[in-house]
């Protein structure tokens, strides 16, 4: 899409840090007169166009990653913001195929185009936020770091109103909806669940309709409350870390381990549900110690791990039996507390159910 009329013009992936960075990046971006052109939604077409230029290998949301690159460059944008998110903290690192992600759009995608290939490394000295920020800009001819500095505040604004909804339950889309739109509403949901899910992954595993199966809807229509990282505070995240003992390393830890940590205390939560992508290297590590402390709070858990080839039906068939399991569980637990108060024997039914692709 070439700009006209001098009107500047950014592409956004919709994939990868897009689920966590975006109401920050709207708010940013918009604050400096820069307009967002996103790619559409992802569909089969999206995902085997990605495959297609990468190795069989390469974990899922990467090739999807790559598919949108192809649609926005379909749709004529000719600069695309493809960060290099190396660190999100001192000593926290994202995997290598987040950290590489501009070298490995250079070497498989073609058509030239300007990449806009800002670094944000906290671990390094020179390549924080205001400088990340000041390299996503630069290709505009945006180098006034006070204009950056004051649009990052409308970034924040939007970021924090994003979470503001999400953690009081509402979802994400309609959470997103209205920070782009600049309001904030606080989700007053008083339907009772008689199932509530920790749901444990990443937020492209899980907000990509087409990549995630629409989880959070299925889940919801067989009556299950859904919990996910977005309802949880960072405190809350680091207090779950430790619950697993974890050392942290990987900048994943804060959407897995620490998400699990915190939910398999939280006695409302009936079962646990991790969510990953094949190929992902970090996120299967994590996923055994999650699923041996599950055992240690014996709390249900199952591991769905998703490829391009998941298909729909067996998808839902292993949720339906994990769900179905958890409704029995829950009213044997229900119908020994009667027993037990009545003075009868305690019935146990063995319920607990390990599973792994
Ligand atoms: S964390 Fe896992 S799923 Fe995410 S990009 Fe890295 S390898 Fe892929």
């Amino acid at each position: 899409m070439q700009a006209n009329n001098n009107e500047m013009v950014i592409g956004i992936p919709r994939a990868m840090n897009f689920y966590h960075n975006y109401p920050f990046y709207y708010g940013f971006f918009t604050a400096l007169g820069i307009k967002i052109v996103l790619s559409d939604v992802t569909t089969k077409q999206t995902m085997s166009d990605g495959s297609a230029l990468v190795v069989t290998e390469t974990c899922l949301p990467i090739k999807i990653y790559v598919g949108h690159i192809l649609n926005l460059l379909n749709k004529g944008v000719d600069k695309i913001f493809v960060p290099s998110i190396q660190s999100i903290a001192p000593k926290i690192y994202n995997c290598s195929k987040i950290r590489g992600l501009p070298d490995l759009i250079r070497n498989v995608v073609k058509t030239p185009f300007t990449m806009i290939e800002a670094t944000l490394d906290k671990s390094e000295k020179g390549l924080g936020l205001y400088e990340f920020l000041a390299q996503a800009v630069k290709p505009f001819g945006i180098t006034d770091m006070n204009r950056i500095k004051e649009a990052s505040k409308a970034g924040w604004r939007t970021f924090n109103n994003f979470h503001i909804m999400s953690k009081s339950g509402m979802s994400y889309k309609k959470a997103l909806s209205y920070a782009l739109q600049g309001k904030v509403f606080i989700e007053n949901n008083t339907k009772e669940y008689p199932i509530s899910i920790a749901l444990v992954s990443h937020g492209y595993n899980i907000y990509d309709d087409r990549a995630s199966m629409k989880i959070i809807e299925k889940l919801e229509a067989m009556d299950v409350k859904v919990y996910t990282a977005l309802q949880l505070s960072h405190e809350q995240t680091i207090e779950g870390i430790n619950t697993l003992g974890d050392k942290m390393y990987w900048a994943n830890e804060y959407e897995m381990t620490g998400t699990a940590g915190h939910y398999l205390k939280d006695n409302k939560i009936d079962g646990i549900i991790a969510l990953n992508a094949f190929g992902c290297g970090p996120d299967s590590l994590m996923v055994e110690r999650i699923i041996r402390k599950a055992k240690q709070f014996n709390k249900p858990i199952i591991n769905l791990t998703i490829d391009e080839q998941t298909g729909e039906a067996g998808f839902v068939t292993r949720l339906e039996a994990f769900v179905d399991m958890l409704f029995r569980k829950k009213r044997a637990n229900i119908i020994n507390k009667i027993d037990i108060q009545n003075n009868k024997s305690e019935y146990l039914l063995n319920t607990d159910f390990i599973e792994t692709k």
